[in-house]
Parts: structure tokens; sequence; C-alpha cells
């Protein structure tokens, strides 16, 4: 019976995740590279994230007061609250490289362009209601431009509400849970099919990639810029890695043991 279990739970996680492949995600897209003139979670770093065929590109969205969802790491743009700002407030203030903040709408409309897989990051809002808002906003937005794709889209939080909802509404999606302060069971236990972790949690637990795995689940890890950390996480077999450096990770990453 538990050998029925695990097999159906490894054939639900059929998503963006390739099993035992070993993918590279560009964080906040290929953003620190001069094509992007350095400005994270941009349509540009998106783009060159598409350009250089890289299996993902991770992003990061917020909620506006006025209930726009924008793309941007911090709960802030220069130091205005996202949360209590109206969209067109953000549209005052430019990106670095020229752009405005972008609009999650704008995003996916980049993200139709290629393959490379949109890894979203729901981001904590201020209240639990709100970042459950934001999650179920994200989809409606995904549906609009025809994108709510297993295969083209997966969720990372560090919201575990956010993880349960996708679990229980979207459980063919994969779906990653960002804190690292839960083993692969606990998780699993609560529906979510993946965990994301800073690389940090698999040098303290090394066992914890083979045990999601033997649980159906996928394992990603972030931050990883460095060559030796790049060579651990991958011979300890993680699904992708997440990293600022995804042209020295294709390099590392495409070697085996
Ligand atoms: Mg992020």
């Amino acid at each position: 019976m538990k050998t029925i279990k695990l097999f159906l739970a490894g054939a639900l996680l059929i998503a963006a995740m390739p099993a035992g492949a070993q993918n590279i995600c560009a964080h906040r897209g290929f953003w620190k590279c001069k094509e992007a003139h350095k400005t994270q979670n941009s349509i540009a770093s998106l783009r060159l994230a598409q350009e250089n065929e890289f299996w993902g590109s991770e992003f990061d969205v917020h909620l506006t007061a006025d209930d726009v969802i924008v793309v941007n790491h911090d709960p802030s743009l220069n130091g205005i609250p996202i949360h209590t700002s109206t969209y067109a407030k953000l549209l005052e203030t430019k990106l670095k490289n020229g752009e405005s903040i972008p609009t999650l709408d704008q995003y996916i409309e980049q993200g139709t362009k290629s393959d490379c897989v949109m890894v979203l990051e729901i981001k904590p809002q201020d209240t639990e209601e709100r970042t459950l808002q934001l999650t179920s906003a994200c989809m409606e937005a995904l549906k609009r431009h025809d994108m709510l794709d297993p295969k083209r889209v997966m969720f990372i939080s560090f919201s575990y509400a956010a993880c349960e909802w996708i679990a229980r509404e979207l459980p063919e999606f994969t779906n990653q849970y960002l804190s690292g302060d839960k083993d692969p069971e606990t998780v699993h236990a609560s529906g979510i099919n993946g965990i994301d972790y800073h690389y940090i949690a698999f040098y303290r637990h090394p066992d914890w990639v083979e045990r999601a795995h033997k649980l159906g689940m996928s394992v990603n890890v972030w931050t990883v810029d460095c060559k030796k950390v790049m060579r651990y996480v991958r011979d300890l077999g993680v699904d992708a890695i997440t990293t600022n450096k995804p042209l020295v990770a294709r390099e590392i990453m495409s070697k085996s043991k």
C-alpha cells in the first residue's frame, strides 16, 4: 500500500520539474549583467533568462493598495511601501534601467514568449488574508494569458498558508515552501509537493533531499552563487538551483560527481 502511495505521489509530480534533472533558475531574472542594467525582476532580466535558455526564471510579486499585482523583490519601491501605495503612485518611480515597475500581467506577457518556466514567488503580505488574495489573483492573471499550466509555471513562497492554498486548489502544480524550517515529511503531510530551501539548510540536513524525493517531492535550492556550493548541491541531487550566476551554474551543473 505504501509503495502504491509513493508511486502516486511521484506520478502527480509531472508539473514544471523534470524528475532527477538539475535545472538552472535565474534568480530575479538574469539581472546581474550589463544587458539588464543590473535591474532585478525587470522585463529585461526575464527576457535575458529566456534568451539564454535557462530552465527557469524566478521573480517576486506584491499587491498594491488598489489590488494591482506588481513584480518587485522588496515590499517597497524607493521607500514607498507597495501595500499602502496605489499602482499609479508606483509609476512615478522608474527602475534602475528605466523600466516602470512591471505588473504581473506584463511579466506573464513576456513569459509567454519562451519555454522558460516562470518561478513565481508569492511574497507574504501585511496580513494572511492579503497573501491569500494575492495568491488567488495570481492564478486569475495566469489564466488570462493561458499560462495557468503546470508545465509553464510553478510556485514558491515563505507563506505556508499560500503553499497550503495551492496544494488544496491546484495540486498538479509544483509548489515549494521556502523557509527551510520544516522537514520534508512535515511539509508533505500538509499536501505541499516541494521544498526550495536556502543551501545552508542542506548543509545542516543533507538527507532532506533524498527524504523529499522518496515522498515524490521536488527539491530546489537558493541562492547558490559559489562554485563550491554548486558542486555540493549538485552532488546531493537537487532538482534545480536558483542562482545569480546562471552561466557559471551551467558549467558546474552539467558535470557529474
Ligand atoms: Mg524571490
